[in-house]
């Protein structure tokens, strides 16, 4: 996986004078802490899950990356997620290098109490590893405020002081920013916006979203709201299809029950195998699931002429090359998702400040990065004439080794 994921990082040193140490410090992560976190479940017992955080490059500043608990998390997914944010947060000239974490646990087969005791368990393993200038968790793939709440308040009862800008994605009332919630589907939105003329993507256009969490439910309903017709959404559960567009307060609705399927039978809604979702007749398709879900086995069958990827790592590089043959233009994940960790910033500086700013000030920031970023980035896929992904990964890299050759030769 992280094999797969270092072929882009090739691909872009192609474009670039690089001396050879700049390739040397990134092909590797730094340091990766492996823990086996043992808590008591309600019941009485114990037991034990394996937990990792990984800080893959810390050139441009602290390490920045979500944590994810999920039952099929590998030391080597959390490798390459965290290979991705220090990519991400310089395609966004954030002042982070990337990290990740993870625990190997459905969080669906816990109480709450066991869901906290989880939380805490973790910053217990890793509290020496993490720090306001070290390394800043933040929410991923089932975690979410509640879960980073629980985990700045055990954070600041070992350091023995309040510390909000330790994690991102708190809770308001501990600190977290407005906005954040919604934050990695709006920096989409906002980036499909900004190149709807040049994607031939104006409101209209039919939408299909593939995931039904935080970045999937905000990308339909901003799409939604500007006119974009949402015409089929899947859960991991199953899909829902319907071809004058669907309605997002009942997607809300089914999925608050357990699963957009539930939908299906409604008037003009059918369902639709989970699988299928990527082939659905679209302009749009917008991953929001997990990493891999378009490979070299379904690629071909993609519809869309465009592809936002919300989620980190949707496209295997087959599955790329695939979609670039059909000239299928992906906004690749290191910019299309990248509002989260750009707010998640936001939140950090408020911390540090003890200044709060209103919603409209972040989204008229993340706004602005947004565009600014993606300016940059189609510029030079026309220039070089390379896709979108070859330009982010050149962008960020020459920022990456600008930071590497500064810090000095000596050591
Ligand atoms: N987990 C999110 C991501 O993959 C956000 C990370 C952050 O806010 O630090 O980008």
């Amino acid at each position: 996986m992280l094999d797969q994921a270092l072929t882009r990082l090739d691909d872009a040193a192609r474009y670039l004078d690089l001396d050879a140490d700049v390739l040397e410090k990134l092909k590797y992560p730094r340091e990766t802490t492996k823990v086996r976190l043992m808590i008591r479940m309600d019941d009485g017992s114990r037991k034990s899950f394996m937990a990792w955080r990984c800080r893959y490059d810390d050139t441009r500043g602290p390490t920045k990356g979500g944590i994810r608990f999920h039952p099929d998390s590998t030391m080597e997914e959390v490798e390459t997620l965290a290979f991705w944010m220090t990519f991400k947060c310089a395609v966004m000239n954030l002042p982070y290098g990337g990290g990740k974490g993870a625990v190997r646990i459905d969080p669906h087969t816990l109480s709450k109490a066991e869901l906290e005791r989880l939380s805490r368990a973790y910053i217990q393993a890793f509290s020496k590893i993490i720090g306001p200038d070290r390394d800043v968790p933040a929410p991923d793939v089932y975690t979410n405020s509640m879960v980073m709440g629980w985990m700045a308040d055990e954070y600041a009862s070992i350091v023995g002081e309040a510390t909000p800008a330790v994690i991102t994605g708190k809770p308001i009332a501990l600190g977290g920013s407005l906005g954040r919630d919604d934050a990695t589907a709006r920096g989409g939105y906002y980036l499909v916006r900004r190149l709807a003329q040049q994607l031939g993507l104006e409101p209209g256009a039919r939408v299909a979203v593939q995931g039904f969490g935080n970045a999937g439910q905000h990308i339909a309903r901003l799409l939604a709201t500007d006119g974009y017709k949402i015409v089929a959404v899947s859960d991991s559960k199953g899909a829902v299809h319907c071809s004058s567009g669907l309605d997002i307060g009942m997607l809300l609705a089914a999925k608050g029950r357990g699963s957009v399927a539930s939908l299906a039978g409604s008037e003009g809604i059918f369902s639709l195998p989970a699988d299928d979702l990527v082939s659905v007749d679209c302009e749009l398709l917008v991953p929001a699931a997990l990493e891999d879900m378009i490979h070299e086995g379904n690629a071909a069958s993609v519809k869309a002429r465009v592809v936002l990827e919300l989620a980190n790592g949707p496209i295997t590089p087959e599955a790329d090359e695939i979609l670039s043959r059909k000239n299928v233009m992906v906004l690749p994940d290191i910019l299309a998702n990248a509002g989260g960790v750009t707010v998640s910033y936001f939140e950090w500086v408020q911390n540090r400040q003890g200044y709060y700013w209103p919603v409209e000030e972040v989204h008229a920031r993340l706004k602005t990065m947004m565009e600014r970023e993606a300016d940059a980035i189609w510029a030079l896929s026309q220039e070089k004439t390379i896709t979108l992904r070859s330009a982010a990964y050149v962008h960020a890299l020459a920022r990456l080794a600008g930071a590497i050759e500064a810090h000095g030769t000596q050591q």
